[in-house]
């Protein structure tokens, strides 16, 4: 299988630009649907009964969606055990019927993307085009990850050794992985942390994050209905504790973890305290991600990168811009064409395709932004901060906000939603202005905007960030194309969707026969 060249395709997706695709999906999506009902997959079926919380739309809460159902603590043993007891004879079977299984769930994918784009719209509050862009990327990592494991892990290496001396490589599973997800990319992340684990031979323990339970159910039932047994790959719903007691099991081989750096370093200290085999941490988390925009870049193009990059998807992605560095000579203008664009933002239901930024996730981010703007408005100088309309005050909306400050360095921590901060910057100062960003110590996005090429050259070379993007918007990696990913505070990498990624999930051992 050829990885890199014509045989690999990424997923289409959905042209919305002719109509009659647009009238077909706007059917489906506008179609009434009886509340869903999300409970745990376990080996032994659906789990037993526990606390039940309502699914709201986080657009309108007066829409209940459905339900999901806790899973107790307590049975976290046994969920444990089951995934052991299943592992052998999952790494035993060959690659392929492991990868077929993923190939078939990507069809099924595909075939059912107005479904699974449905609940991305309401449980997740996703845009139409995010919602597309989320089902292909889910896709694409299934097709990836597939291909990338007949290519690692279909015939052992064979390695140099003296004659009448045979020497192999071999990839394994390593156990049993605990796959814990984020509600911001409910579908593509939860789909590519699962497939990454179980193609590589290891058994599954998913916990989506509790946001965005009635997405993964569905997945989940989508992957057994394509081949995955039940006890291969089991679902388990519940708040944070239930991941904490998870991943404090010592028989789990691994974690695959994205969300905060907080929750990561939390993980990383339970791995390190409990007794047993030293266990693999895959994080992925948070950035303080910047732009550096010189006097030679196009500044038309660079409006409209800020806008998609900070403010669509209600700035709700890891790689999202927060921090907007401008060179003196053309900031008021930048700023003055940034607030004119700013002004046509369309904030309304997500699911209508000429709104640009849905609610934020639940009132909780609401609030953390809601405090964290009224801060920094106090200690900076307000450019934009648009109003919620009237038709969205039953939802959780936060609205795009741009505010002027001094230097990163005032920002503490990460602002996971639609707040720019802008930063204005002198010529010769680019290098200190690359060492502050450093000086954050996270390490995942960065965008440059400038048309002389020693100059981008010079701030890649010079920043550790996993991401660069030159002349461009800086957020949605593609599978296989930008493998996505950073360091430091950002996380421990491989990157997803990149040709390293699934070594991170096996073990390697060698053979070594006296012919
Ligand atoms: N991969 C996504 C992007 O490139 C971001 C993932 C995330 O937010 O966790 O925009």
């Amino acid at each position: 299988v050829d990885l890199y060249g014509a045989a690999r395709r990424n997923s289409h997706g959905l042209n919305l630009a002719d109509e009659s695709v647009v009238v077909g999906l706007q059917a489906a999506l506008g179609a009434a649907r009886p509340p869903q009902r999300a409970t745990s997959l376990l080996a032994c079926g659906e789990g037993p009964g526990g606390e039940v919380t309502p699914v709201l739309d986080p657009a309108d809460h007066r829409r209940r969606l459905g339900e999901w159902v806790a899973l107790p603590v307590e049975r976290v043993p046994e969920v444990v055990a089951a995934a052991l007891g299943a592992q052998a004879r999952w790494n035993a079977l060959a690659v392929d019927q492991r990868a077929a299984m993923l190939e078939r769930a990507a069809d099924r994918l595909e075939e059912r993307h107005a479904e699974f784009m449905r609940l991305l719209i309401r449980e997740a509050g996703k845009t139409v085009t995010d919602a597309v862009s989320e089902v292909r990327e889910a896709v694409d990592f299934l097709r990836y990850y597939a291909a990338s494991a007949r290519r690692l892990m279909a015939h052992p290496e064979v390695l140099p050794g003296p004659t009448g001396e045979h020497n192999e490589l071999q990839l394994h599973g390593k156990g049993v992985f605990v796959c814990i997800s984020p509600w911001n990319f409910p579908l593509a992340i939860f789909t590519g942390q699962i497939a990454a684990a179980l193609v590589t031979g290891n058994t599954v323990i998913a916990k989506p994050a509790e946001q965005t339970n009635l997405v993964a159910f569905e997945m989940v039932r989508l992957l057994h209905a394509c081949g995955v047994p039940r006890d291969v790959l089991q679902l388990v719903l519940g708040a944070g504790a239930l991941g904490a007691t998870l991943v404090a099991d010592p028989r789990i081989a691994g974690v695959a973890f994205t969300g905060s750096v907080e929750v990561a370093q939390a993980i990383h200290r339970t791995l390190a305290a409990r007794p047993g085999p030293i266990a693999t941490l895959i994080a992925e988390t948070g950035g303080q991600n910047a732009m550096i925009v010189d006097s030679s870049a196009l500044p038309e193009q660079v409006v409209k990168d800020v806008i998609h990059s900070a403010f669509l998807s209600a700035g709700q992605r890891c790689s999202a811009l927060r921090v907007l560095y401008l060179q003196h000579e053309i900031a008021d203008k930048t700023l003055a064409m940034l607030r004119g664009a700013m002004r046509e933002l369309v904030i309304g239901d997500p699911g209508l395709l000429a709104t640009d930024i849905g609610p934020v996730i639940d009132a909780d981010a609401r609030t953390r932004l809601e405090a964290h703007a009224s801060a920094i408005k106090r200690v900076g100088r307000p450019i934009e901060h648009l109003a919620v309309p009237p038709s969205c005050l039953h939802g959780t909306y936060f609205p795009p906000c741009a505010v002027e400050i001094d230097g990163i360095e005032q920002l503490r921590g990460e602002h996971f939603g639609p707040i720019l901060h802008v930063v204005r910057y002198a010529a010769a100062d680019v290098e200190a202005v690359v060492d502050a960003i450093n000086a954050t110590g996270y390490g995942l996005t960065l965008g440059v905007h400038s048309r002389i090429e020693s100059t981008w050259r010079r701030i890649q070379a010079r920043a550790r960030v996993g991401n660069c993007y030159v002349n461009r918007g800086m957020t949605g990696a593609v599978v296989g194309v930008q493998p996505f990913g950073g360091e430091g505070l950002s996380g421990t990498g491989p990157k997803a969707g990149g040709p390293h990624y699934l070594l991170r999930f096996v073990t390697e051992r060698t053979l070594t026969v006296n012919t």
